[in-house]
């Protein structure tokens, strides 16, 4: 089967590989029908992600078909059409217990991290039962790929730890895809503002049909300067960072109001400064996670539902033997204005 292989910083190729085996009683081997490009990919091929050695096959996220399936797996079986979640899980060991599954024992983020991952024909999922979800007949399952990891990601670690609430205030900093997953999912508590924050001036517009009820391009201003006069000079309830640089960390420190929350969502991969000396008396909690995609389940009814639609975020599609050309279109999306590429099974 053909794969997509981090080969080394910089470095990746299409390969042929074999195809992948069941290894553990708890595996599925899924053929993917679609799958995508995340930042965290760009990341590995950086060489920022230590975990993921050379040779492995990429990819975190995706849709497919069950193949097979090994003999302790009795949720699913050949021919169930499946989303693929981006965090592997157990379900039984202490941190799944505690529905903590990014740091299951076993699991946790491993696909395309340290084992192979879904940019490829067919994919080995260790866990299955724990960490495949059944996909609704009729479902639009190139809106599903959405689910596999932005979804719950701009969800959980912006919009939950960030404590939106009802006529809140809302800053996110950030209009990247998991910025704009915050942004979709920040309107199921109807926030009284909600401001997006980026250089681009192509994602803001999108920002604004998605929802934003202010944009702050701070190319054209200062972004710390004009959320507080959004906000009757106070600064916003919640600030959720999702870029993961030092300076969008810092200003969600500018702008978060007394008594809000920082909710981080970015990778980051150098220290930031947190500046303390201005922080320590004003009430504010910061929050990190990596995601646990324990509402997965949720946010699919809600799609179902058509409360939200994560299909807005899809601007490219590819085939699977065009996948060396989606990379060039997702890596160059401030040219592109790629949000999210959907690469389909050939
Ligand atoms: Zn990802
Ligand atoms: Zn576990």
């Amino acid at each position: 089967m053909k794969a997509l292989v981090y080969l080394g910083p910089g470095q990746k190729a299409v390969e042929e590989r074999p195809m992948p085996e069941i290894i553990n009683p708890g595996d599925a081997v899924v053929k993917m029908l679609k799958t995508t490009i995340c930042g965290t990919d760009l990341h590995i091929l950086k060489g920022d992600v230590a975990t993921c050695a050379p040779g492995r096959v990429l990819g975190h996220e995706g849709v497919g078909v069950v193949e097979k399936v090994g003999a302790a797996v009795t949720a699913f079986k050949p021919g169930d059409h499946v989303l693929i979640s981006c965090i592997s899980a157990c379900g039984i060991c202490e941190y799944c217990r505690r529905g903590m599954f990014s740091h299951c024992e076993t699991g946790g983020w491993i696909l395309g991290n340290t084992v192979d991952g879904t940019q490829a024909e067919y994919v080995r999922i260790p866990h299955a039962s724990t960490s495949l979800y059944h996909i609704p007949e009729g479902a639009d399952e190139e809106a599903l790929v959405m689910l596999s990891d932005i979804l719950p990601t701009g969800f959980e670690c912006g919009v939950l730890n960030g404590r939106v609430a009802p006529g809140s205030t809302v800053a996110i900093v950030g209009a990247g895809p998991v910025g704009m997953a915050a942004l979709l999912t920040a309107q199921f508590y109807s926030p009284a503002k909600l401001i997006m924050v980026d250089l681009d001036a192509n994602r803001l517009e999108l920002a604004k049909q998605f929802g934003a009820t202010d944009i702050v391009n701070g190319r054209e201003c200062d972004a710390i300067v004009r959320v507080k006069e959004l906000t009757d000079g106070k600064g916003v309830d919640t600030a959720i960072e999702a870029v993961g640089i030092p300076s969008t960390f810092l200003t969600c420190q500018r702008i978060v109001a007394a008594g809000g929350t920082i909710a981080n969502v970015g990778v980051h991969g150098v220290k930031a400064d947190l500046h303390l000396e201005d922080l320590w008396s004003h009430n504010i909690t910061i929050t990190t996670r990596l995601v646990d995609t324990v509402t997965t389940p949720m946010l699919l009814k809600t799609v179902q539902a058509e409360k939200i639609k994560p299909e807005l975020l899809i601007t490219h599609r590819f085939k699977m033997s065009q996948i060396m050309q989606a990379y060039e279109v997702f890596a160059k999306a401030a040219d592109t204005n790629a949000l999210k590429v959907i690469i389909e099974a050939d």
